[in-house]
């Protein structure tokens, strides 16, 4: 898009001109309102079914199990485990939205980061099958920053960790402060990332198409929503990776010390 196309055409001080460009760039402006207004109405029409019969489901599992009938109970905790899958993507959908109207909050704590980061690992462990998700943390201090997003960034960044290294069996989560900043990072060794695709895997729905022996389910969105947060809590998030080697995403944020 050429800037010089848009401007006015001045004589005398008056505006005798006007191109087409403007136009364009309002309509553009004009669908991508209407596309994120869809996604807000459509992820929270589907939030709110979903979470009642999550919580149905969790009553009748509770029912089944207290009656001893643990086949069927069983069957009630898988429905579960895929409703919160559902949840998560719904949460996904309904994060874009209030990042591209403005509308995503902040809640700024004090908080020691390795201590939170500690939890979230662990916690992610629980559900990881073969991968050990290994623990090199440096001294970090307390942080400003809203803890559930941090803790956010840093679950998606494990959850691709582990779901692009199908081969490997080790993630490794490393913190470290220099000065002003701390820097935390997710290292895998599984498929990496072609150089030309490194910095579009930051973009609203964009993936990289899966390996001929696999394909990765997933929107797009995660790591869009995790570069936006770290953005808008001052720091910047990136990726070293080698194709069929492995990724390293590392992100680092403002430390500032306590007044
Ligand atoms: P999703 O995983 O749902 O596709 P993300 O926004 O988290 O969405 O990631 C975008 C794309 O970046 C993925 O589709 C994948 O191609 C690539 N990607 C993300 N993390 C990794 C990783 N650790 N290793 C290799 N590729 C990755």
């Amino acid at each position: 898009w050429h800037l010089a196309r848009a401007l006015p055409f001045i004589n005398d001080g008056q505006i005798v001109k006007w191109f087409g460009t403007n136009t364009d760039i309002n309509e553009q402006k004009e669908m991508q309102r209407q596309k994120d207004e869809f996604l807000g109405i459509a992820s929270h029409e589907l939030k709110t079914p979903v979470t009642s019969i999550k919580a149905y489901a969790q009553v009748l599992g509770a029912m089944l199990s207290q009656e001893g009938e643990d086949k069927k109970a069983a069957m009630v905790m898988k429905m579960d485990a895929q409703l919160n899958r559902l949840t998560n993507l719904i949460g996904d959908l309904l994060d874009v939205t209030k990042i591209n109207s403005g509308k995503i909050l902040f809640n700024k704590v004090w908080f020691n980061l390795n201590e939170v980061i500690h939890d979230v690992v662990l916690d992610l462990q629980h559900t990881a099958n073969r991968h050990i998700l290994v623990m090199d943390f440096g001294e970090t201090g307390d942080i400003y920053s809203d803890k559930e997003r941090i803790g956010q960034v840093l679950t998606n960044l494990v959850t691709n960790a582990i779901k692009y290294s199908p081969h490997a069996n080790r993630v490794i989560i490393s913190t470290r402060r220099e000065d002003d900043r701390v820097t935390v990072s997710v290292q895998d060794f599984g498929i990496g990332i072609p150089e030309d695709k490194k910095d579009k895997v930051f973009e609203q729905f964009y993936r990289v198409s899966g390996t001929k022996q696999h394909t990765f389910p997933g929107l797009g969105l995660g790591l869009y929503i995790s570069n936006e947060i770290i953005r808008r809590e001052g720091g910047r998030m990136w990726v070293n990776s080698i194709e069929g080697k492995g990724s390293t995403f590392c992100f680092s944020i403002p430390a500032t010390l306590k007044s």
